[in-house]
């Protein structure tokens, strides 16, 4: 059989592993530590270094096509591989995915509008910012997730000391906008062009981090909806790019929507479609990468996402202590994912419970009493 290869070994590519499987397929997995999630459950693990000569020719050597999970992975280890095997996504897009400023550039390119922002890269830069960008938020150019890697700031004083705390790497400062809402789409682009999408994910961040994602007709306004699928196969479609792609979104208060960031992968805000829709997001990753044909999912049922973060497990005080799971699987329609991390630690991603149900209400009111049981703040 066939065998597919993923770099990285993180949450995304143990679920993409599980989907590969399912659909008969040997899976291979890079990644530099000897138990990472996906490394514990694949055929093969290559315990190398992303840019290790000898690993990444061991990983082409054992799988016939190649994707991604981590998207900081190095695009010249993807460019490595795809002299070799099928890579997809390609090294062009990923990098661009992994530079705000690259980023933004590809967005506007592609008539979506972002933040207004200006790139730091220098002293001159630092000089050259306006005051119309403040408050505004300092985010590095390259290597943020889960709100590291930026700061917010008020003043030009306060801008000053952010670059020096981030060591005066490329930046790029957005101005500080008022969101109304947060939404995200995912789509699959296929080798022939051909592009299917995942309906809009209302998405709720706390402390910078994913908590709660909501899917179910209403969540977001119909107008806006439609605006951001179009932009993210606008955006897809303008990097020529195959594989899964997820861009997130900022809804305004006036209305309008502008484009924050994309993921060259999988993303969290679209766990829920393992269980909710007929085909997942990882079933599309596996169709993209092994030249299969994408079907345009079907959301079967209402469904809302909670993350569960490592503080979960230091509710009761420094010690770990495993969530009463048991109580939370006694409610309706809900499914369990846990990432076999080894170690809890405050502000990891341990695992995430999606919760599907016959309506709207009914999910809602499922999500809530999980909320209550796990002691999660409400939503
Ligand atoms: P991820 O884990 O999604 O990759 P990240 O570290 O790349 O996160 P961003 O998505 O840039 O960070 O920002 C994290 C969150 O901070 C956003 O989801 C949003 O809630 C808030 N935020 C970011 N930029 C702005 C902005 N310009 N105005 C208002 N809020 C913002
Ligand atoms: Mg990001
Ligand atoms: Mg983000």
């Amino acid at each position: 059989g066939a065998t597919l290869g993923v770099m990285g070994g993180g949450q995304l590519g143990r679920m993409f592993v599980h989907a590969a499987q399912r659909m008969g397929y040997f899976t291979a997995v890079l990644d530099p530590d000897a138990s990472s999630p996906a490394g514990r459950v694949s055929h093969h693990h290559v315990q190398a270094d992303y840019l290790d000569e000898a690993g990444l020719a061991k990983l082409a050597s054992q799988a016939d096509a190649i994707t991604t999970e981590f998207e900081n992975v190095p695009a010249q280890a993807l460019a490595r591989l795809a002299a070799q095997r099928f890579v997809a996504p390609a090294a062009a897009a990923v990098a661009i995915a992994q530079d705000r400023a690259l980023e933004k550039e590809h967005f506007t390119r592609c008539g979506v509008p972002c933040a207004p922002n200006a790139v730091v890269n220098d002293e001159q830069d630092l000089a050259r910012i306006g005051d119309d960008l403040l408050p505004g938020i300092l985010k590095t150019a390259r290597l943020g997730y889960d709100g590291k890697g930026q700061v917010r700031v008020r003043t030009r004083e306060e801008l000053r000391a952010a670059w020096d705390g981030l060591k005066r790497a490329p930046c790029v400062l957005e101005k500080m906008l008022p969101l109304a809402f947060e939404c995200s789409v995912v789509v699959a682009r296929g080798r022939d062009g051909a592009i299917v999408h995942l309906p809009v994910q209302h998405n709720l961040h706390r402390d910078g981090i994913l908590a709660v994602t909501e899917v179910y007709a209403g969540n977001v306004a119909p107008d806006q909806a439609q605006r951001a699928i179009e932009a993210t196969k606008a955006i897809a479609a303008g990097l020529q790019y195959v594989g899964v792609l997820c861009v997130e979104f900022f809804g305004l208060e006036d209305g309008s929507l502008v484009v924050n960031e994309m993921a060259p992968r999988p993303h969290n805000s679209g766990h829920w479609s393992i269980e909710g829709a007929d085909v997942s997001q990882f079933e599309l990753q596996v169709r993209t990468l092994a030249g299969l044909p994408l079907t345009q999912p079907r959301q079967h049922s209402p469904s809302i996402m909670l993350n569960l973060l490592g503080d979960l497990w230091f509710a009761r005080g420094a010690e770990a202590v495993t969530p009463d799971w048991a109580a939370v699987l006694a409610l309706p329609g809900t499914h369990l994912h846990l990432y076999g991390k080894t170690e809890a630690r405050k502000g990891r991603k341990m695992g995430h419970l999606t919760l599907t149900g016959p309506s709207v209400e009914a999910v809602r009111a499922a999500a809530r009493q999980a909320c209550a049981l796990l002691g999660l703040p409400g939503f």
